[in-house]
C-alpha cells in the first residue's frame, strides 16, 4: 500500500532530526524550542506517571508551557478527530507523542489534520512508528483499517534510552521483530522494482539500513535483553534500540515492505490476535515471507531459532491460531492478499491460497527446529498480555 507515485523515481525520506541516549528527555525542551512555541503533550496516564515530571522540567527550562492531553489507547479515526479538536482548542502548535507506537500513530495523524509539526519521543523501542511520514490507523477494535501518508516526517525524534530499560524486556523483543523484517521486506522490494511507502523505488541508502539493522540485531538483541532485564543501559542496548528505531524506521519506509508487514495486517482480522504486539505478529509474517520466497531450509531454521530466543512468536500457537484453524487461516490470507497490500511488492505473484499454506506449514516446521534446538515447547497465547 504505497503512496502514489512514479516508479521509475528513487526518493529517501527521513525526521528532521535524530536524538537518542541515556538522559536525552532532559533535552526535550531545548530542540522542541525551534519548532514552535505553544507544545502539547499527548500521553496516557501511564507513561505520563513516570515520565511526566521530567517532561514537565524540560519543557519549562526551554521557557515553553507543560501541557499534557491524554491518549484513548487505539489509533483509530475517531481518537485522531478526537485529538484534532484538543489541539484546535489549545492553540498548539507542536504537537509531541510520549509513548509507544500506537501514540505516535495517533498524534501524526492528528497534526497533520490539525495542521501543526509534529515529534515523537518512543519511550518504548517496540516499533519502528516513531521515523515515519505514516500512520497506521485501526478500527476502534483493533483491527488495521488503513495506512495515512503525511507530506513530511516528525520534526524531531528523541528516545531517552534510559526510558526504554525502565520498561519490559518484550517491548524491545518486539520491536525487535518489526526490524528483523526491515531486511527481508527491503529486499524482496528491491528485487521486484516495486515502490516503498515513501514513494518511489528503493534507494541504495535505504537498503543499507535495513541490511545494517539486520547485522547489528543478530549481533546485539540477545545481549541487549539481557541487559534491559536487569535494566541497565549498554552499548549492546544503544545498538539495538537504534536498529529497532531509526535504521528499521528508515529502512522500512524507504527500503520498502512486503509480504511480513501485509500478513501481519491480515492477522489483525481474526480477534484471536488481539493484543498481541505488532513486532511479535510481524515476526509470523517474516517467517510467513521466508516460507512463500523458497528460502533455503538453513536460512528459515536459523530465523526460527533466533527469534525464538529473542521471546518472539514462530508458532501459530503463540499467535492464538491453531494450523486446523482454515477458516481464521482464510480470513487472513484474504485480508494480506487484497490487491492494495505490499505483499504484491514480493518478486512473484502471492495468492491468498499460498498465504494459507504458508501460514499452516510454520507450526510444524518451527516445533521441529526448537525441539531439535532444545528451545521450550510453544506457549499457546489466549488473551491480552
Ligand atoms: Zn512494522
Amino acid at each position: 500500500m504505497s503512496r502514489p507515485s512514479s516508479p521509475a523515481i528513487r526518493t529517501l525520506i527521513g525526521p528532521g532530526r535524530y536524538v537518542q541516549g541515556a538522559g536525552a528527555l532532559g533535552r526535550l525542551g531545548e530542540h522542541l524550542r525551534p519548532l514552535g512555541s505553544a507544545p502539547l503533550v499527548v500521553a496516557d496516564d501511564v507513561v505520563w506517571g513516570f515520565a511526566g515530571h521530567e517532561v514537565e522540567a524540560s519543557l519549562r527550562a526551554a521557557g515553553l508551557p507543560a501541557r499534557r492531553e491524554g491518549f484513548g489507547g487505539v489509533p483509530s479515526a475517531r481518537e485522531v478527530d478526537r485529538l484534532v479538536g484538543v489541539v484546535r482548542q489549545a492553540g498548539a502548535d507542536v504537537l509531541v507523542a510520549l509513548g509507544g507506537g500506537s501514540t505516535i500513530d495517533a498524534v501524526k495523524a492528528a497534526g497533520f489534520l490539525a495542521g501543526t509539526r509534529w515529534a515523537t519521543v518512543p519511550t518504548v523501542a517496540s516499533t519502528d512508528a516513531p521515523t515515519s511520514a505514516l500512520a497506521v490507523i485501526y478500527t476502534d477494535a483493533g483491527e488495521f483499517e488503513e495506512y495515512r501518508f503525511f507530506p513530511r516526517n516528525p520534526d524531531l525524534v528523541l528516545v531517552d534510552t534510559q526510558l526504554i530499560v525502565s520498561a519490559p524486556a518484550h517491548f524491545l523483543a518486539a520491536g525487535v521483530g518489526d526490524a528483523l523484517a526491515t531486511w527481508l521486506e527491503a529486499r524482496a522490494t528491491v528485487a521486484s522494482g516495486s515502490a516503498t511507502m515513501a514513494g518511489g523505488l528503493p534507494t541504495q541508502a535505504a537498503a543499507a539500513l535495513a541490511r545494517l539493522s539486520w547485522d547489528v540485531l543478530w549481533d546485539n538483541a540477545l545481549p541487549a535483553l539481557d541487559a534491559v532485564r536487569d535494566h541497565l543501559v549498554t552499548p549492546a542496548v544503544e545498538k539495538v534500540v537504534e536498529a529497532n528505531t531509526l535504521l528499521s524506521g528508515v529502512g522500512f519506509e524507504s527500503g520498502g515492505l512486503a509480504a511480513a508487514h501485509a500478513v501481519h495486517n491480515g492477522l489483525t482480522a481474526v480477534p484471536q490476535t488481539h493484543g498481541l504486539a505488532h513486532g511479535q505478529k510481524v515476526n509470523i509474517g517474516s517467517i510467513t515471507q521466508l516460507v512463500l520466497e523458497g528460502a533455503p531450509t538453513s536460512e528459515i531454521r536459523d530465523f526460527v531459532e533466533f527469534t525464538t530466543r529473542v521471546g518472539l512468536p514462530t508458532t501459530l500457537t503463540e499467535v492464538g491460531l491453531r494450523p486446523s484453524d482454515t477458516e481464521e487461516l482464510a480470513r487472513v490470507a484474504a485480508a494480506a492478499t487484497v490487491p492494495a497490500e505490499t505483499i504484491h511488492s514480493m518478486p512473484f505473484a502471492v495468492s491468498a491460497a499460498d498465504v494459507a499454506a504458508a501460514l499452516a506449514s510454520i507450526e510444524g516446521f518451527s516445533r521441529r527446529v526448537r525441539a531439535e534446538a532444545g528451545l521450550p515447547e510453544p506457549v499457546p497465547f489466549t488473551g491480552r498480555h
